[in-house]
This record gives C-alpha cells, sequence and structure tokens, in this order.
C-alpha cells in the first residue's frame, strides 16, 4: 500500500496550490458579493490547462482521472466553494457520456469542455423530484418527424451552471411519466440553442454565489438520434456515484481552509494575559477538527482512486457515499467552529469564515444529501457490500 500520490500528482498538486493562493484568495470575497460569474478565473483555469483533468488524452483532455480533478478541487476550495464548483462542472455533465456515450458523442462534447470552449451542465432534479430522481415528470415521446428522434418536455430546477451552458445533459422518461420503471429513464444531450428551451430563472441563494443555479424549461425540444445516450436509472445513479468523491473534494477543501484561517488568527488573538490558541480547550477542538478532516481526505482519496477503475457501480457504494457524506458534514462542522473561534469577528463580513459556513451548507444537500448517502450505506452494510466475512 502506498500512500503517496504519484510524480505528476504532486506537481499538480502543488500548482493548483500557488494557483489558488495567487488569484483565487484575492477573488473569493468579490465573487461572493457580487454573485457575478468570475470569467477571469476560469479563464485562468483554462490557461492552466485545468478544465480537461477528468477528460481522456484522446478526448482533449489530460486524463488525470478523478484523483486529479479531487486534489485540484481540494486546493480551490480552501479558498473559494464556487470556484471548486467550476471545476465540478467539467465533470457532473460529461460523466454520463464517457460512460455511457457513443465514440461520436464524445468526439463531439468532451473536447470543447477539455479546452474551454464549450460549458455544460447536469439536469436531474425538478420541482417535484429531488431526491426521489424517480419521481421525475420530465418525458420525452418519439419525434413523428424523425425516425429514432425524440420530443423533449419538462421542467428541470436548481441546475448549477444553468445560466452558462452551451449544452446539458438531461434526464427523462420515456415511458409514461406517472410510472417508475428504472428503465424509462434516460440520459439525451441538448443544446442550449435548441427551439423549445428557455432558462426563466435564476434562484437567489444563501451561498456559492457567482455560479447560477438556474431553472430550465424544455418544451417539446426535438432530440436528434446521435442525442440519445439511454442508459437507464443506472446511468444516473452511476454518473453520481462517481462523483462522490469530487464533490467531497469541495468538503475537505472547504473545511482544510477555514480551519488554516481559524488556526492563524487564534494564535494572534490575545486574551486573559495569553493568546486564545493557548487554552487547551481551543487546542483540543482544533485537533478533533483536523482528525476528521484527515479522516475524511483518507476516504475521498480512496473513493477518487476507486472511481478511476471504473468502480462505481452498486458494489462500491458504501465506500463513495461515505466520503460524501463524511465529507460535507465535516465542512459544516469545521466552518462552524472556525466562525466560533473568531468570535464576533467570525460572524462580520471582514473576514471569510461567514461565508464558509454558508457555502459549506450546500454541500450536504447537492448530489444527494447527507440522509440519502446514509441510505445508500446503510443498504450497503445490510446487504454485506463492506467488511463482513
Ligand atoms: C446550490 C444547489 C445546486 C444544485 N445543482 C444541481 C444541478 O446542477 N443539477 C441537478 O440536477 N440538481 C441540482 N441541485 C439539486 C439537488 O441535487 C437536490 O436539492 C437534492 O437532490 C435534494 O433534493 P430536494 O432539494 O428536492 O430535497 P428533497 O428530496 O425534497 O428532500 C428534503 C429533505 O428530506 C430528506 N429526504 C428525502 N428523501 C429521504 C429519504 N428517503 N430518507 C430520509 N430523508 C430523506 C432530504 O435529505 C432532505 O433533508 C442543486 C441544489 C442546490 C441547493
Amino acid at each position: 500500500m502506498n500512500f503517496a500520490l504519484p510524480d505528476e500528482l504532486q506537481s499538480l498538486q502543488e500548482s493548483v496550490r500557488r494557483l489558488a493562493q495567487e488569484k483565487i484568495k484575492p477573488r473569493a470575497r468579490e465573487i461572493d458579493l457580487s454573485g457575478e460569474y468570475p470569467e477571469d478565473i476560469f479563464q485562468e483555469f483554462r490557461r492552466a490547462d485545468l478544465l480537461g483533468l477528468c477528460i481522456p488524452e484522446e478526448y482533449g483532455g489530460s486524463g488525470a482521472g478523478i484523483l486529479g480533478l479531487t486534489i485540484a478541487i481540494e486546493e480551490v476550495t480552501k479558498y473559494s466553494n464556487v470556484l471548486g464548483l467550476m471545476l465540478l462542472l467539467t465533470r457532473l455533465p460529461t460523466g454520463p457520456v464517457m460512460i455511457a456515450g457513443t465514440e461520436a458523442q464524445k468526439l463531439e462534447y468532451l473536447p470543447g469542455i477539455a479546452d474551454g470552449t464549450s460549458r455544460a451542465a447536469f439536469c436531474l432534479s425538478e420541482p417535484g423530484a429531488g431526491s426521489d430522481v424517480a419521481g421525475m415528470s420530465t418525458h420525452v415521446v418519439p419525434d413523428p418527424e424523425v425516425p429514432g428522434g425524440y420530443l423533449l418536455t419538462g421542467t428541470k430546477c436548481w441546475i448549477s451552471g444553468g445560466m452558462q451552458a452551451d449544452w446539458f445533459v438531461v434526464f427523462a422518461k420515456s415511458g409514461d411519466p406517472k410510472a417508475r420503471h428504472h428503465n424509462d429513464i434516460g440520459g439525451y444531450l441538448v443544446r442550449a440553442d435548441a427551439p423549445g428551451l428557455t432558462r426563466p430563472r435564476v434562484d437567489r441563494k444563501m451561498g456559492v454565489k457567482g455560479i447560477d443555479t438556474a431553472e430550465i424549461v424544455f418544451d417539446a425540444v426535438k432530440i436528434a438520434p446521435g442525442d440519445v445516450i439511454g442508459g437507464g436509472f443506472g446511468l444516473a445513479m452511476q454518473s453520481l456515484n462517481a462523483m462522490r468523491p469530487i464533490v467531497a473534494a469541495r468538503g475537505i477543501g472547504l473545511a482544510e481552509g477555514a480551519l488554516m484561517y481559524a488556526t492563524e488568527y487564534v494564535k494572534n488573538r490575545p486574551a486573559f494575559g495569553k493568546t486564545i490558541a493557548e487554552f487547551q480547550g481551543i487546542q483540543w477542538e482544533i485537533a478533533k477538527c483536523a482528525t476528521e478532516i484527515e479522516a475524511a481526505r483518507l476516504l475521498t482519496y480512496r473513493a477518487a482512486w476507486l472511481a478511476d477503475q471504473g468502480r462505481f457501480t452498486k458494489e462500491y457504494v458504501p465506500q463513495l457515499s461515505m466520503c460524501k457524506y463524511y465529507a460535507s458534514e465535516v465542512a459544516v462542522k469545521a466552518s462552524g467552529l472556525a466562525v466560533q473561534l473568531l468570535g464576533a469577528a467570525g460572524y462580520m463580513e471582514d473576514h471569510p469564515t461567514e461565508q464558509y459556513y454558508r457555502d459549506a451548507r450546500q454541500l450536504t444537500i447537492v448530489e444527494g444529501t447527507s440522509q440519502v448517502q446514509l441510505g445508500l450505506i446503510g443498504r450497503g452494510v445490510l446487504g454485506h457490500d463492506l467488511w463482513w466475512d
């Protein structure tokens, strides 16, 4: 067993760490306050070749895999959760294409993400169906004018990057929208300029500001035969399973950033004739938090390693879900501790702690809530998918 990162991933970690310190740290608060899409940082990522980390070399990426992307996102999210999300969006919508797309779909949709000439979003959630994916009502019917083509109708909501996306992967049912047949669910590729597609609403949200979440409405949007991925409910689930370490990376990065900031503060804050850091009660809180972050990192790196070997099918669900569950809960806890360690200062916008706290809350909800992850882990334990003799 080797816990050291290979040389190329160590270099990636060091270079992204530098970029995060120099370019992201100074911009993080401005992006939060303005809520405007940080195009300048997208271009930084593009210049640094970070947009194609998870895309294989034959489709224009650098082939650093899910572990490479995980490591980059961890560094970026030490200073900005929304910029971690920007990198995450290079994998979330491309995942279904990489897992189940045709060669033609891979050649058409992946290189643009890798070179930054296009952006994409992942449309699964609906106003009436979030955790309950099979409850979706978005559906397709055969296009009477195009054999093998479809017409897509429905509403997707809370879609990250929905306003910036040039294309979408959309999950819909091909049978009765009220039925819960898993085989009826499939993925469809849709261009943002397709007639019948509108983006009527951008959400006002608590944190992770700078990349919109939007409502996307499809009104009999034409799907060409070549834009059908299909894949069933299993494709939606496998796509999300492979994403668990990438979301978890935002959790560990945010927790690390919050704890680093608060630790430096208490080393300099005087009280009762010493510094706050000298109190044992404070040291123990810092120690407990650091231990939990390290545990979350180990779970996350192992999950990324599994996912890179294609081990994101049902039997690996407990290990994958554990990292997402634990890292996002640790992020909430660490950012809460950071606010507390700074006292009143931690509650004010003069320090990034209140932003870490708001931003962390998103992580226990997106891509499967903590409760949904616990359900998945629980089913795996009951099914003996872990270390049972
Ligand atoms: C900022 C943001 C960005 C997002 N980006 C995207 C995106 O890009 N694409 C996309 O498709 N979606 C996106 N989402 C939606 C997200 O995936 C859903 O919010 C999430 O799946 C939960 O669905 P829901 O909000 O409808 O909650 P619900 O499913 O209504 O759940 C409400 C509560 O009930 C609990 N609950 C539900 N079912 C169970 C159960 N079986 N057992 C125990 N508890 C349960 C949940 O854990 C939660 O606490 C985004 C959400 C946010 C907040």
